[in-house]
């Protein structure tokens, strides 16, 4: 499939759905608590994006959730279910949603109450490797110059990059070429031309990059069950800075 540039109608709709998708994280960030379900979360997931007149994406890609609720050692695709939140927990939200055809995706990592300082120092590195990423991100780049950047950046500081799952174009498809891996490549890979939507997304871990996949057949974990976390934005391609689409006010 070849990488779509998006029109200007296009590019309208897919801000305002990553809009929309910021205002459902900025609700959903202020229920986490200890003691809440990850089932719990979802029913809200749920509820907001109803609210702005979406349709919860990954519902859609038969995933049994309208968020992913990924806890400590689980990378991505957590199910929603009983698991109740505890002090000291860091929960990674992915969500997205449909809004005139098209999609917006974005996670974040929270903290549960107090979380130890190893946590924190994991989430606030995984978020300013999409920071140095996106540098990158702009016409005449290569699209590995984003990749090289995030995984230089993380793994010099000690930390795994998750290798098996990697970010993505977007658009009409929750799932567009091309693939965005987070970790440094041979070639330069495809050249940046604006109008490109993509979601980038860094996964990373405390330990090891290595991950295995559970029986539920979605959830994602760290083979040495060490805490993981992940940030994403959908972004749009110009010629200068790229424009974040589903950046929440942090
Ligand atoms: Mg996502
Ligand atoms: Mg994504």
């Amino acid at each position: 499939m070849a990488v779509s540039i998006k029109t200007e109608r296009e590019i309208g709709y897919m801000r305002e759905s990553n809009h929309r998708l910021e205002k459902v994280f900025d609700a959903l960030e202020k229920i986490i608590r200890p003691g809440i379900t990850t089932r719990e979360i979802d029913r809200e997931a749920r509820r907001l994006i109803q609210e702005q007149g979406g349709v919860p994406n990954f519902v859609k890609e038969g995933f049994p959730g309208a968020v992913c609720t990924s806890v400590n050692e689980e990378v991505v695709h957590g199910i929603p279910g009983d698991r109740a939140l505890q002090e000291g927990d860091i929960i990674s939200l992915d969500c997205g949603l449909i809004l005139n055809g098209y999609h917006s995706d974005a996670a974040r990592t929270y903290a549960v109450g107090e979380i130890s300082e190893e946590k924190r120092k994991l989430m606030q590195v995984t978020k300013e490797s999409f920071f140095e990423g996106i540098r990158y991100a702009r016409a005449g780049h290569h699209l590995h110059e984003i990749s090289n950047a995030i995984g230089d950046y993380c793994e010099s500081r000690g930390y795994g990059v998750v290798r098996d799952l990697v970010g993505h174009g977007i658009g009409r498809e929750l799932h567009e070429d091309p693939q965005v891996p987070n970790f440094r490549q041979k070639s330069r890979g495809l050249r940046l031309a604006a109008g490109m939507t993509l979601a980038i997304e860094p996964m990373i871990t405390q330990g090891t990059w290595e991950v295995d996949w559970l029986d539920d057949g979605w959830t994602v974990v760290t083979k040495d069950r060490k805490p993981a976390a992940h940030y994403e934005n959908t972004i749009l391609i110009t010629d200068g800075e790229p424009e974040i689409l589903s950046r929440t006010h942090e």
